[in-house]
């Protein structure tokens, strides 16, 4: 079986649903998407036709091409309509028992040789396949939020995933305008959030330190790294600076870096004070209104390069 005529089912059509979905009709994928929620179900062609603006808005797609998803995406409040999917993607709360649940229901259902792949944040696949008969065809395809913004597709596979499963995995990231990365097994946080992390831990540190504040680091990174790992990754920018040299560095100055989870305190602190970030209109900034459109512009810029 290859992707060329896959029907791309979506179960769970909350944030990464609706953006999931959208990227594989706008691709020219046949989409039946599934929630328990009335309402979230009503929200999907609303929510699709935003992020559908969103790139016609960015000059990357023309009304024709919006008008073309829109009729692709298929709304259904039985699960049963999974039955007609190659290739499932299980987008529900990141809540082990009701994965659990809903796959035990997709067993029973699923076509033979139909992809069951979750987006999960963290689960191990090992862990999310307990119910699972058919654990040879199941994946993990971590997407990132927004999917028409940033590309990535983490695909980590089960110790019984197949590579045929991984290779469509692969393949259908693909087609849908995704860049799947493959890795070679699970671990925490897979790959993006493990780096992202470190260098949260790292600037959380360095506000503790009174080095800097939120502000000096956010604009440290914007003007430097942001820029270059757009470009060149950690390992192609060591390369670049030469090898020896980070030896030289990293000798001197991993040694200062935070490696406690202390540093958590300096979110939890904002926490507590009730400032969650733009939610509640503070964290470690005020976001007024001239902070947001700052950065819708550049979300903007972002999505019109493509
Ligand atoms: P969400 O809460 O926005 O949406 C979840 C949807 O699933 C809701 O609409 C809910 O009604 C529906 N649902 C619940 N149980 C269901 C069931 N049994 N059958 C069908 N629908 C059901 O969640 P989200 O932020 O879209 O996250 C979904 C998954 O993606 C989670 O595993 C999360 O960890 C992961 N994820 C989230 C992000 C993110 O930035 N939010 C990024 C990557 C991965």
């Amino acid at each position: 079986m290859n992707n060329d005529k896959a029907v791309v089912g979506v179960v769970g059509t909350g944030l990464m649903g609706v953006g999931i979905a959208t990227q594989a009709a706008l691709h020219g994928y046949r989409t039946i998407v599934h929630d328990v929620d009335a309402a979230r179900l009503a929200s999907v062609g609303p929510k699709a036709e935003a992020v559908l603006d969103e790139l016609i808005d960015a000059g990357r797609i023309d009304s024709a091409a919006k008008t073309a998803a829109l009729t692709r995406v298929e709304t259904h409040a039985t699960l049963d309509v999974m039955a007609s999917a190659q290739f499932i993607i299980e987008a529900i709360p990141e809540v082990l028992a009701l994965k659990h649940r809903l796959y035990e229901a997709l067993d029973a259902l699923l076509a033979p040789d139909t992809i069951l792949a979750s987006n999960t944040s963290g689960f191990p696949p090992d862990v999310l396949t307990t119910p699972v008969r058919a654990k040879e065809r199941f994946v993990i395809a971590h997407f990132w939020n927004p999917p028409h913004m940033i590309p990535l597709v983490e695909v980590v596979p089960g110790s019984e995933t197949t590579p045929d499963v991984l290779a469509r995995t692969v393949a259908l990231m693909s087609a849908i305008g995704m860049e799947p990365v493959e890795l070679q097994k699970a671990i925490p946080g897979f790959v993006g959030n493990r780096l992202q992390f470190a260098v949260l831990r790292e600037a959380l540190n360095i506000v503790r330190s009174g080095a800097a504040t939120p502000d000096e680091v956010d604009r440290v990174m914007k003007a430097s790294l942001g820029r270059r790992w757009g470009i060149v990754g950690p390992f192609e920018g060591a390369d670049m600076g030469g090898l020896d040299t980070f030896v030289d560095i990293a000798s001197h100055l991993m040694p200062e870096l935070a490696k406690d989870e202390d540093v958590i305190d300096l979110l939890r602190a904002q926490v507590n004070a009730g400032r969650v970030g733009v939610r509640s209109g503070t964290g470690f900034y005020d976001w007024d209104e001239a902070h947001v459109a700052r950065v819708k512009e550049g979300r903007k810029r972002l999505i019109s390069r493509g």
